[in-house]
């Protein structure tokens, strides 16, 4: 295969995942992957040496499809890994259980960069701030590597150490989370996203969650994630526990404040303390379970 621009940068334009996945196996670490580049954009603007090889995935386009799918017994969205935030906002609208994304959207940068950005450079940079949200969602990734594909766990694939072999996210998965299938109840869902002032800025803290309470007053399924660009998306598993078949109550829900403020470990940052993002994010999350409490009433 030969460069579609050969001054520096070079740029390959692969036309398949096995194209994509022989250039970079060739180049190594010199080269990197190119979706929408809006986030690499920020990164060299940071001061980070641009790659002299980047890989264009913009020809793969069997990557920039939704589609619902049928794997057994159960249905999944499946979301091209080239789908671009402006077309994914579009695109769900007929697709119930991803009420969440389509609240989390909007709040992604501005109209320009969702026309450029691609779901799969959200997830592949570990900063996205789709990532609650996805987590929250249950996400699955499919990934293509030169010896075979591969699915895991969104929520395992972030714990993993760096990959030493290339390479290609090709698909988001999403379960199917519409009304039919949980237990009979009132569900919330949420996506909050703080910053330091109503602009398109970095956020301060993610908080996404989805809360289920049943015909007995009980909290019979919950997910919560906490995200960021200073902080690694992550599930609030003992949180989680803490809530799971227990009533909405005030008893709960201090519980519930006790167990965010022992478990998160948010990072220093110039302008807020760790002790403050934990308040931010117990104060959010008992904010909507409370909202849902009193729907109950
Ligand atoms: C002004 C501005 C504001 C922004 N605001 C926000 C914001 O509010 N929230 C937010 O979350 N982000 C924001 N971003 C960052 C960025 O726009 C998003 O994270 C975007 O979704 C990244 O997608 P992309 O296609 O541009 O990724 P790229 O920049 O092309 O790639 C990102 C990373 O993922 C890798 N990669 C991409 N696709 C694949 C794939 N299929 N397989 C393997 N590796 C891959 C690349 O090698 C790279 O390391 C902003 C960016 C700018 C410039």
């Amino acid at each position: 295969m030969v460069p579609s621009i050969s001054s520096s940068p070079v740029v390959w334009q692969p036309e398949t995942i096995q194209e994509a996945l022989s250039v970079k196996e060739k180049l190594g670490h010199e080269s990197c992957f190119v979706a929408g580049g809006t986030y690499l954009q920020l990164q060299w603007i940071q001061n980070r040496v641009m790659p002299r090889d980047l890989i264009s995935l913009e020809k793969l386009n069997d990557l920039k499809k939704v589609k619902k799918r049928l794997r057994g017994q159960e249905t999944f969205l499946e979301i091209g890994s080239l789908v671009r935030l402006v077309d994914l906002q579009a695109g769900l609208s007929d697709f119930s259980e991803t009420k969440l994304l389509l609240e989390a959207l909007p709040q992604i940068a501005s109209p320009a960069i969702r026309n450029r950005a691609t779901l799969g450079g959200n997830v592949m940079s570990k900063k996205g701030e789709l990532l609650p949200a996805l987590l929250v969602l249950e996400a699955e990734l499919l990934i293509q590597t030169p010896s075979g594909s591969k699915h895991l766990t969104l929520h395992n694939w972030l714990d993993q150490a760096n990959r030493q072999e290339p390479f290609v996210l090709t698909h988001l998965y999403l379960p199917d989370m519409t009304m039919e299938k949980m237990e009979a109840g009132v569900t919330t869902a949420f996506f909050k996203k703080t910053a330091r002032r109503e602009a398109f800025v970095p956020s301060q803290v993610i908080v996404s969650g989805r809360c289920t309470v049943n015909v007995n007053h009980c909290v019979s399924h919950i997910r919560l994630a906490v995200g960021g660009t200073d902080h690694l998306p992550e599930r609030l598993l003992q949180t989680e526990d803490l809530l799971l078949g227990r009533p909405l109550n005030e008893e709960t829900l201090s519980k519930v404040y006790s167990s965010i403020w022992q478990s998160l470990h948010p990072l220093e940052s110039p302008f807020t303390s760790p002790q403050y993002l934990k308040k931010v994010v117990a104060n959010l999350i008992i904010g909507q379970l409370y909202e849902l409490a009193f729907k109950l009433k």
